[in-house]
């Protein structure tokens, strides 16, 4: 078995799911449990600087040149998502897979379908790693860890090949938001870095959206339904208004691609008070603040209709699109989709629809795109990953790293 495949079969049966709801960090202990197995590993790959601060666990391997070469680092994270439990994964290899159902799990009947999931047919052939229906599987972003630590190994076992510094870290709490809180850029010592926790074999991403979230308040007053008339303000009815004034084609149920939303995603209320939980995306820093005045607007327009001060908006930004950090230092996007060329990968670039601890590493002022690590159907019982797909990930890996060596004299 190669060695990323090997390392990701033990990553995997480690729980380490985080939890929203903790104020520590790492969120949850169990997340320590992959940190120090890790820091051993990387000791014994003989790394310098090991160490672990803050749950995120830290490792340099030294540059074997004297030529100048930039310091690239390399990230993925260790914990599992809140949504889907991490324990007890037990991965199932599905050999030479034949593009029919895979039957995860015979007692409860758990079918993964290409009817269901129809890029299972694009991996014909291949080996694919399963769960076993009752657990996520964790490739996100323990595929990505396996495929750093496998590069690692692999250049410690190749002195010959020529590379700067390379900078590696596992970071807690990465689907509870926080996995860049405490990341310490400095000692981290890279120049750039790219994570290892995207999707599908290819994928390559370097924009995502800005984002705010909107608190829309809305007063009413009550009074006895039957002596109303001329006297009560209902705020759920003036909800609505303001609901119906925003555009219905620009929801996340509509958009696709470059395209913007608003984004309805929980109302409370009573004829008192009824307060709207909108969250605002765009890629674009004028439309962003478009969409920002927009909420402004129609709460402005609805006050001098009803009555002033009935309607309040609250905004605050969320994260910002990581593609203004990265344009600057566009070479290491282009640098990857030429290591992903060579080794036979075609680059996808895609936005993407969210926000990464990339990005907000690249405002930290570590510039830091999203590489694939293979993965499909993350945070969920029908998660899989192609072995092939680990294995060119490694290659992409080493291909950057070889061809940053190979520009400098
Ligand atoms: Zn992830």
């Amino acid at each position: 078995m190669s060695s990323v495949i090997d390392r990701f079969l033990r990553y995997v049966v480690i729980d380490t799911q985080s939890n929203e709801e903790s104020q520590t960090t790492p969120s949850t202990d169990k997340q320590l449990n992959l940190a120090w197995l890790l820091e051993q590993e990387l000791k014994e790959l003989g790394l310098q600087n090991v160490r672990i601060q803050e749950g995120n666990v830290y490792g340099t391997l030294p540059a074997n040149s004297a030529k100048t070469i930039p310091a690239i680092g390399f990230i993925a994270h260790m914990d599992t998502s809140p949504d889907f439990s991490g324990e007890h994964v037990k991965p199932q290899r599905i050999e030479n897979y034949d593009g029919k159902d895979i039957l995860l799990n015979p007692e409860q009947n758990l079918v993964l379908s290409p009817a269901d999931f129809p890029e299972l047919l694009d991996y014909i052939g291949k080996t694919l790693i399963t769960t076993d229906g009752t657990t996520l599987l964790g490739a996100d972003d323990k595929a990505g860890i396996a495929e750093i630590m496998a590069a690692l190994e692999y250049l410690t076992k190749h002195p010959e090949i020529e590379h700067g510094k390379v900078c590696v870290a596992f970071t807690p709490d990465e689907e509870v938001g926080r996995g860049a809180d405490q990341f310490d850029v400095a000692g981290f010592g890279a120049d750039f870095a790219y994570t290892v926790d995207g999707g599908a074999l290819g994928e390559l991403e370097y924009e995502n959206f800005n984002a705010a979230k909107a608190i829309v308040k809305v007063k009413g007053r009550n009074v006895h339904p039957g002596t109303a008339k001329n006297k009560m303000i209902n705020a759920i009815l003036l909800a609505n208004d303001y609901i119906a004034k925003l555009p219905p084609q620009e929801t996340p149920a509509t958009t696709e691609g470059y395209e913007g939303f608003y984004h309805l995603h929980d109302i409370q209320g009573d004829v008192e008070e009824t307060t709207l939980y909108y969250i605002i995306r765009d890629f674009y820093e004028d439309s962003f603040a478009k969409r920002k005045e927009t909420m402004l607007n129609v709460a402005e327009e609805l006050n001098q209709k009803n009555g002033l001060g009935l309607f309040t908006v609250e905004i605050t930004d969320q994260y910002q699109n990581m593609k203004e950090k990265i344009q600057p230092v566009i070479h290491i996007v282009e640098k990857a989709q030429a290591a992903m060329e060579a080794v036979g990968v075609k680059p996808l670039i895609n936005p993407i629809r969210g926000g990464t601890d990339g990005a907000r590493l690249s405002f930290m002022g570590l510039p830091t795109p999203n590489l694939f690590t293979g993965g499909h159907n993350y945070h969920g019982r029908y998660e899989f990953i192609p072995t092939f797909a680990m294995e060119k990930s490694v290659e992409v890996i080493l291909k950057i790293i070889e061809l940053y060596a190979e520009d400098r004299s």
